[in-house]
């Protein structure tokens, strides 16, 4: 369903990526982990085309990305991306956060974006501040519209790059038990974290990458020594 093959980045003359070949199938929950600097975020950003790259290929659900007729906001429509800073409209309210996607690049209507952002907020445990504005909101509960906002536009994956890395600790848990939620659902995640917990219990499959190699792709119970 996610498919990278032999995927080479440079900036200038700098090798990011080294020949990446990953296959994510539908339901699994990639854990992406590596050194500072190493590629991780680099490697998840070209899969919807918010990074280019120069070599190889990379196929989301039969959709070709990087080809010059690559139809952008339909692919980030199927695979959304939740980022390290939560990257919500700060003039827009949370309700409005998370109709603006299915608006704009679904054309929902209004009375179908509202409602099921309605639905979602609830399901993140953010439905009573569906008034509020981002400034007015923690940043675990900032976060967790944030992924309110990807789930609105039905993606078939989601793409998370160090979710909770920017949050203070007390928050950590309660963005980490919704991305366990929907991976029990069954939703297809690539995820890049330091959280080894979660990836323990959570991870179908692990990849250590170092400077833009994958040096291990392997279940998560082989990673972590089978204890
Ligand atoms: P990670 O997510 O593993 O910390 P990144 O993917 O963010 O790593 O970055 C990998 C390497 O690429 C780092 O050395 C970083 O400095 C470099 N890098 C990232 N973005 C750019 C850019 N826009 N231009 C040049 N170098 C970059
Ligand atoms: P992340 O790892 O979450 O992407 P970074 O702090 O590594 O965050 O990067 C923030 C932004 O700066 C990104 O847009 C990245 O592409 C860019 N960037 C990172 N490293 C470099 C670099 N060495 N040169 C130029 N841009 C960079």
């Amino acid at each position: 369903m996610i498919e990278l093959n032999n995927v080479s980045k440079w900036y200038n003359d700098y090798q990011v990526l080294k020949d990446c070949t990953l296959t994510v199938e539908r339901g699994e929950i990639v854990v992406i982990c590596g050194p500072s600097g190493s590629g991780k975020s680099t490697l998840i950003k070209t899969v919807n085309a918010l990074e280019p790259f120069q070599e190889g290929s990379i196929r989301v659900h039969g959709m070709e990305v990087g080809a010059p007729d690559t139809d952008l906001p339909a692919l980030r429509a199927r695979v959304g991306m939740v980022f390290q800073s939560f990257e919500l409209f700060p003039h827009m309210t949370i309700l409005q956060n998370v109709m603006i996607g299915q608006r704009v690049v679904l054309s929902r209507s209004s009375s179908d974006a509202e409602a099921q952002a309605r639905r979602l907020l609830d399901r993140v445990g953010m439905a009573d501040h569906a008034h509020k504005y981002p400034a007015q909101l923690s940043g675990g509960q900032q976060q967790r519209v944030a992924i309110a906002r990807a789930l609105a536009m039905d993606p078939m994956a989601i793409l998370f790059d160090e979710p909770t890395s920017a949050l203070d600790p007390e928050m950590v848990s309660e963005v980490l038990d919704v991305m366990t939620s929907l991976a029990k659902e069954g939703m297809t995640m690539m995820v890049v974290t330091h959280e080894m917990g979660f990836a323990r219990r959570v991870a179908t499959r692990m990849v250590f990458i170092d400077r833009g190699e994958i040096i291990e792709n392997c279940p998560t119970e082989e990673f972590f020594g089978g204890t």
